[in-house]
């Protein structure tokens, strides 16, 4: 067994073989064990030990992973697929986000990556236009969200992680199973080019979306909230003259457009089902059908040059009874699918982090977490979850309850009533960029000089 010391502030890593015996690496407090068994010259079965082992490198898995890591607790990320090179993957980063960043100092650097950036969210509805949200309300470090492709934002957290020893991101890991003793979640297995792997942690995390494998194999209860809508998500191109409305409703249908620079990410909601309808009827059709709503796309709606180029996203809106189990913790879609309504998805992965950080940082370096200490994320979480759904539900009702009719659409009287006020929209606004609980970081960054400064007068 021989110690390492990876970074002049933490204490000695311990690297043991696979042979040894988990007692003596536990008197020594290793937090790293790596181990790989051998038969001649091929690999078995690769053996780590960390404190903390995250199943899924997506907002909720990163932003985790990068918090505990820089709390000073040893974490492994697996993540499925060999990069974070996604299509119409959700890129809205909100103000709630943007304060996450902020606390942690990487604001600046973040915003020097390419991203478009959106103070006024404008809806034309039939004949209506309608400001959805104005983020100058905010009283957050940033009055506006930003659209950056996810890859870009899971590559920057990434990145920074990496300047942290404890950081380690497995990508090619694809997590198959989870290992149990006596009841007790303590590891997973998981398949790599390289091999299988077992990770044994003191705390697994579900970080692994809506089809999470981790929650399925924690025989995790899931309740369906239902949604009415599938979308297809498309990209066409941008000029610089086009209108700057992100939604277009009309005539049973809607188109929304996200900036992302020289084109246009569009989501087209339709009613659960009636895809394959609108499929069988042709492509053609559906060109005509966004022209209808958007006529400045005429002159392009041709890039769709067939299905190929449109991709149908199936929403699902639900959660579980109960995020964890002795050993386990789910968050972020993996203990509750977001439909993209508000394009709120990401940033409640991301408070989840936050609040999951914050409440398990101490005790995973510690090694003392307990049940109680995942109950209690789950308290934190789910009430802001529900009421997000809930408020979906409810926007997804109001928004588009012509969705699928051919008449023309029209806000009731006393909704444009109400929106000659400010409140509904200061109240979207609230919900989407802030959420119903805006979670801050505590955890420190134990590697900063100021924290040694702090806490060595
Ligand atoms: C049509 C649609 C549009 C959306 N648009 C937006 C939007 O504009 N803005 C927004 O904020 N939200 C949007 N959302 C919601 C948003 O995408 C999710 O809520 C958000 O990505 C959840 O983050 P997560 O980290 O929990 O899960 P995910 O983003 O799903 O990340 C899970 C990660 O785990 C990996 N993984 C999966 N299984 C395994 C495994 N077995 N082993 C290892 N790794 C695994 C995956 O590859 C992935 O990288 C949208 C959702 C839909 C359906």
């Amino acid at each position: 067994m021989t110690a390492l010391q990876v970074h002049p502030k933490m204490p000695p890593l311990v690297l043991a073989s696979a042979s040894c015996p988990r007692a003596t690496c536990e008197a020594a407090r290793p937090t790293l064990e790596i181990g790989l068994m051998m038969q001649g010259n091929s690999l078995l079965l690769e053996k780590l030990h960390f404190r903390c082992c995250i199943a899924g490198g997506g907002p909720a898995g990163m932003m985790l992973g990068f918090l505990l890591a820089r709390a000073g607790v040893e974490v492994l990320v697996l993540e499925k697929h060999a990069d974070f090179l996604r299509d119409f993957r959700g890129d809205t980063v909100h103000p709630s986000t943007l304060e996450t960043m902020h606390e942690v100092g990487l604001l600046e650097e973040f915003l020097k990556r390419p991203h478009q950036e959106t103070t006024h969210v404008r809806a034309r509805i039939g004949g209506d236009d309608i400001l959805l949200g104005n983020m100058s309300y905010l009283r957050t470090a940033c009055r506006f969200m930003v659209q950056m492709p996810q890859w870009d934002f899971l590559d920057f957290l990434a990145q920074h992680g990496r300047r942290y020893p404890t950081f380690h991101l497995r990508m090619q890991a694809e997590v198959t199973g989870l290992v149990k003793v006596n009841g007790r979640i303590v590891g997973i297995r998981a398949k790599s080019p390289d091999g299988p792997l077992e990770v044994r942690a003191d705390l697994v995390v579900g970080a692994d979306g809506r089809n999470s494998a981790v929650r399925e194999r924690a025989g995790l209860t899931v309740e369906n909230v239902g949604a009415s809508i599938d979308s297809f998500q498309l990209r066409l191109s941008k000029h610089a003259d086009d209108p700057k409305f992100m939604q277009y409703a009309d005539r049973g249908t809607a188109l929304i457009t996200m900036d992302r620079g020289d084109y246009w990410h569009c989501g087209f909601p339709v009613p659960k089902g009636t895809a394959e309808v609108m499929r069988a009827r042709g492509i053609e059709d559906f060109r005509t059908g966004i022209v209808e709503l958007a006529p400045f796309l005429r002159d392009r709606v041709g890039e769709l040059r067939d299905w190929n180029d449109v991709k149908l996203l199936t929403v699902r809106s639900d959660r579980l009874g109960q995020w964890y189990r002795p050993g386990l913790l789910c968050i972020g879609d993996a203990a509750h699918a977001m439909s993209p309504i508000g394009g709120v998805g990401i940033n409640l992965a991301i408070q989840d982090a936050v609040a999951a950080a914050n409440a398990l940082a101490e005790p995973l370096r510690d090694g003392t977490v307990t049940d109680e200490h995942l109950a209690k994320v789950q308290r934190r979480r789910a009430l802001p979850t529900r009421l997000t759904q809930r408020m979906q539900g409810f926007l997804e009702k109001q928004m588009w309850r012509g969705l699928g009719k051919s008449k023309p659409m029209r806000l009731p009287w006393a909704m444009r009533l109400m929106e000659s006020t400010t409140l509904p929209c200061r109240m979207r606004t609230r919900f989407v960029a802030v959420g119903f609980r805006l979670e801050h970081v505590k955890t420190p960054d134990i590697f900063s000089s100021r924290h040694h400064q702090t806490t060595n007068p």
